[in-house]
């Protein structure tokens, strides 16, 4: 059995798994908002601890635990660096190292959003592909790339398409630069971008579904809840993601002609299905060879993809 813990920003999902790759026990931890990465450290560690209790087994019975984490990761050394969305992580931190010496077993450390695209290849929707490009739309966005059955990491920040271009001198991108996909897409953008507009004057209901939900943030349920009650601004603001996620997916296609796309991530988990025609045809009008378009999925292992896919790390030698 190994163990898996996907480090989030707003959640630590840790699971054990056996062999097939099925799961056997999981817990799920809120992610510290204060503090700094020891606390945050800390709370992976509680979480794999019950993850494996509910697995029925002990720690040292693990193989191994694999870690996808935001930031800058390096999987030689375990450290992470520059991971803005954690508390207090702006510099680097012995991620890999603190949770060896606290669990007592090997840990190997991933990029959260490859290791979820790559958990989906050998499990989930990306199963029957040899090439895939997953989208994780959520927070920002982030990508993962599998070419000829294996993962592409370039020389190890391969798969940002987040942060390719779709609009020069376009919106203000969380990374500092303009006019990146993420500007438009991310859900962190998008939340500024609806404050902006409602401090313009802009009516909408959704921040007020915020505070009655007791979120401080425009979560993917705020905005499912938005949509449902047909906020205008909700809906324009997800209609304007869904045309920038077309334009720079259509892009990336038209470079790596991939067999599939997979969208991920907590919008595009749960918005994938209802916008997956949308996305469809706004991809089509920027295809190079647009009678043959590639598969469009929903990334299938749902919240636990992240977990499952650094779980996985544990086999590679
Ligand atoms: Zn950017």
């Amino acid at each position: 059995m190994r163990g898996g813990i996907d480090l989030g920003g707003t959640k630590i999902q840790a699971v054990v798994i056996d062999a097939d790759g099925t799961v056997r026990g999981e817990a799920r931890h809120p992610t510290p908002t204060t503090g700094g990465p020891p606390d945050v450290a800390r709370a992976m560690e509680d979480a794999l601890r019950e993850a494996v209790s509910a697995a029925g087994v002990k720690p040292e019975q693990l193989t191994g635990v694999g870690i996808g984490s935001p930031g800058d990761v390096d999987q030689q050394t375990g450290v992470v660096s520059g991971a803005r969305n954690l508390p207090g992580w702006e510099g680097s931190f012995p991620l890999g190292e603190v949770l060896s010496n606290a669990l007592g077993i090997e840990t190997r450390l991933g990029n959260d959003v490859q290791v979820a695209v790559e958990g989906e290849h050998l499990l989930g929707a990306g199963k029957p592909y040899d090439s895939l490009l997953g989208v994780w739309w959520g927070t920002g966005v982030g990508g993962g790339i599998i070419l000829e059955g294996r993962p592409w990491t370039g020389r190890g920040a391969a798969g940002e398409i987040g942060h390719t271009v779709v609009k020069r001198n376009g919106a203000r991108c969380p990374c500092g630069r303009r006019g990146c996909l993420e500007a438009y897409a991310g859900r962190a953008a998008m939340e500024a971008k609806a404050h902006r507009e409602h401090t313009k004057g802009i009516e909408t209901d959704i921040f007020k579904i915020m505070k009655k939900r007791g979120k401080d943030r425009l979560t993917s349920s705020v905005w499912d809840h938005a949509l449902r009650e047909r906020d205008p601004l909700a809906e324009s603001l997800i209609r304007r993601a869904v045309r920038y996620l077309g334009t720079g997916i259509a892009s990336a296609v038209n470079l790596l002609d991939v067999e599939a796309v997979l969208l991920g991530g907590g919008l595009g988990s749960r918005f994938g299905d209802r916008y997956l025609d949308d996305l469809r045809g706004e991809m089509h009008k920027h295809l190079f060879v647009a009678d043959s378009p590639p598969h469009l999925e929903v990334a299938s292992l749902g919240d636990l993809d992240g977990a499952i896919g650094a779980a996985l790390l544990v086999l590679k030698g």
